[in-house]
């Protein structure tokens, strides 16, 4: 009898597969769609963001109040192993900004195939287009008899571990599987959100910018008139609203305060490095060197040219206004406009979208030390099935690999 047959061909799954193959244990992975690691190879838009460079110990903040949860799973494969244990299959890594770790190749389709390549070579048997539709489970001892395939067909082994994955990119596999098929098991689901998901913002006042994309800016998230976290980064605007990388960070908290029916909104401050008096002082300066020009020439040296006619609107100036009428009050206005540009946000974009899957099985029902289910002796739920989800930075793959790494290192 099979000792593992692992759900789920992701970064969590195949990694869990080759650390128990690696300790002689025989193992069949199970994979929904055609082919393994659909999601992996287009995460870090195509570049795979593996981990980050940041010490162990600071990566438990990113994943919120769940964090500690990882504890055994870092300890057993930390960020530095993970690199080293790439390195020795043959795929290098670099570092990036913000120590965004890589590979060499910049090319995600390397991390899916070095994971198969060592998968195979340690014998572990994959297969798929093989969906796993249901376990079948002992009433008393709430065990595992064996795995209902979709075409019908029975696989029994002695573990079984449940690795699909959460519920966004559906067509990359990961359709809200590994939930549905624990529940039914007896876990407890903790409802599933989008996390790292695009803002809708209410009317046109960010589709009038649609394509702007920013960089150094900071965005707050304010929450009934009160600023409740803010990133400095990254932002895109789009025909719905607002994205990329400092919006996403921002989501999983505003898409909890709009369920509880708080106004939210976000503030983006276009010139987060000057304060108001640095602020006042750059324009005193540009009105000294362009006086009589008209008004435009001032806002080409402050923001993109798409953003220079909305401007223009909002604060009700005409095109002929020279630089030099730009008295105290417009100055005032001016720089709340530059510093305090507010979206005010009607949703976010839905779980689909979601870069991750915030909820999922509930942490106290599983084994810190192993991944090991609670309820269910025989099973194992390792990477974003469970409850788990941290903003970018390469904080979610790890998570997935290590879960994995400890799973198949306890089977
Ligand atoms: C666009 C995008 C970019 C991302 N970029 C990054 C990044 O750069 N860095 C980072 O850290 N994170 C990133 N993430 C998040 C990261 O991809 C996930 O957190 C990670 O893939 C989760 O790994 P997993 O193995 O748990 O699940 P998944 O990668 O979702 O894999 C689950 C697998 O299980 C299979 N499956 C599902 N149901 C069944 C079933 N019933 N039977 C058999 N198989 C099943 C699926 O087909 C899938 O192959 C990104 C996500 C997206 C969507």
């Amino acid at each position: 009898m099979l000792d593992l047959i692992v759900v789920g061909g992701g970064p969590s799954g195949l990694m869990a597969a080759i650390s128990a193959a690696r300790r002689g244990e025989s193992v069949l992975v199970l994979e929904k769609t055609d082919r393994c690691g659909r999601k992996l190879a287009i995460t870090g838009k195509g570049r795979c963001n593996i981990t980050n460079s940041e010490p162990i110990d600071d990566f438990y903040a990113h994943f919120g109040k769940n964090g500690l949860f990882l504890k055994d799973a870092f300890k057993t494969l930390d960020n530095k192993a993970l690199e080293a244990f790439f390195r020795h299959l043959g795929l290098a890594t670099v570092t990036e900004r913000g120590g965004r770790v890589f590979p060499e190749s910049q090319d995600a389709h390397d991390v899916v195939q070095t994971l198969l390549d060592e998968a195979w070579d340690q014998g572990v048997e994959i297969k798929t287009n093989s969906p796993c539709a249901a376990f079948l489970q002992n009433e008393e001892t709430k065990e595992i008899k064996g795995l209902l395939l979709k075409d019908g067909k029975t696989i029994t082994a002695k573990n079984y571990l449940i690795a699909c994955g959460g519920a966004s990119y559906s067509k990359t596999g990961s359709d809200g599987d590994g939930a549905k098929l624990a529940q039914k098991l007896g876990h407890t689901i903790v409802p599933l959100r989008p996390a790292l998901v695009p803002l809708v913002v209410e009317g046109d006042l960010a589709s009038r910018f649609q394509g702007v994309s920013l960089k150094n800016v900071r965005a707050s998230l304010i929450v009934n008139g009160k600023s409740k976290k803010s990133y400095f980064g990254e932002m895109l605007f789009t025909h719905f609203g607002l994205s990329g990388p400092i919006i996403l960070s921002l989501s999983e908290e505003a898409g909890a305060y709009l369920e509880k029916g708080a106004q939210v909104a976000v503030s983006v401050d276009l010139k987060p490095a000057l304060t108001e008096e640095q602020l006042e002082l750059r324009l005193l300066r540009e009105i000294a060197a362009l006086g009589a020009k008209q008004i435009k020439a001032l806002l080409k040296e402050l923001l993109p040219a798409k953003m220079i006619e909305p401007c223009l609107n909002d604060l009700k100036l005409s095109h002929e206004t020279r630089v030099s009428q730009l008295d105290q009050k417009k100055r005032r206005a001016l720089r709340s406009w530059l510093k305090e540009l507010v979206f005010p946000i009607s949703a976010t974009r839905p779980l689909e979208e979601g870069i991750v899957t915030s909820g999922g099985v509930k942490l106290k029902e599983v084994d810190p030390k192993t991944m090991r289910s609670k309820i269910v002796p025989n099973l194992f739920i390792t990477g974003e099935t469970l409850d788990l989800s941290a903003d970018t930075g390469g904080y979610n793959l790890q998570a997935a690999f290590s879960t994995g790494y400890l799973a198949g290192s306890q089977i």
